[in-house]
């Protein structure tokens, strides 16, 4: 790279800012018991490009860093650099490592999901018991009705390998207020506006699988008015939230 023109910084100090972001996300991840071994990915889109940062495949969690996070496109292909403005290239290193082999389902996500900044995928234990029964998370908790706006819904059984899992995802979340999908006998995809949201999201779905699951040792918890969840959801989502 030669040194400096305002654009070739600018995408360079961004993409350091994104790696170092999603790399201290997944450090949420092991905070909040959603993951382990190695299983678990968040994604961040790099916005104003079609780039996306996302996890190492097979690296442990405390050895994660920054510089480990992989750029790829958006069809998942790990990507070195780019050219910018007056002929000029940048470089910013993608390590020697694959990317998340759940790359390809974030990709499709983001290229789906124009609104989308984030994408994070467990195998949470509570959300991954209701995706092994393939059932949605009913909406009986207020707190519900504020994150997810009604159900957690599930979305079809897909295997890894194609665009199938992305497929499922993006098609029964587009109907959906809810930013996660229990993906059957698999577990919890989950969106949001940024990375920090998606995680956000993936903490509160497994909140709310545990609590519901417990809640139904003890009896049928009881539903909460459609008009009730509207408000709450509109209430927490556009008020509360700014
Ligand atoms: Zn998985």
């Amino acid at each position: 790279m030669t040194a400096g023109t305002g654009t070739e910084t600018g995408i360079l100090q961004t993409i350091a800012r994104i790696r170092e972001e999603v790399c201290a996300l997944h450090a949420e991840l092991t905070r909040y018991g959603l993951v382990v071994w190695t299983a678990g990915n968040v994604s961040a889109r790099v916005p104003g490009t079609d780039l996306m940062v996302i996890k190492p495949s097979g690296v442990s969690y405390q050895e994660l860093t920054p510089e480990q996070m992989i750029v790829t496109d958006l069809h998942g292909t790990p990507v070195r650099g780019t050219n910018v403005g007056g002929g000029g290239t940048v470089d910013w290193g993608n390590p020697p490592l694959s990317p998340s082999s759940d790359t390809a389902a974030h990709a499709y996500v983001y290229r789906h999901m124009p609104e989308v900044g984030g994408v994070v995928h467990t195998h949470s234990t509570y959300a991954t018991a209701w995706a092994a029964r393939g059932e949605a998370i009913p909406c009986v908790l207020t707190m519900m009705g504020d994150e997810f706006g009604g159900s957690i819904p599930v979305g079809p059984f897909a295997l890894i390998g194609d665009d199938s899992i992305g497929h499922g995802i993006v098609e029964t979340l587009k109907n959906s207020s809810s930013p996660a999908v229990l993906m059957q006998n698999h577990g919890p995809f989950t969106i949001g506006k940024d990375a920090r949201s998606a995680v956000k999201a993936a903490v509160m779905c497994e909140e709310v699988a545990r609590t519901v699951h417990i809640s139904r040792q003890l009896g049928e918890p009881l539903p909460i008015d459609q008009g009730h969840i509207d408000s709450l959801y509109a209430r927490y989502q556009n008020v509360y939230g700014q």
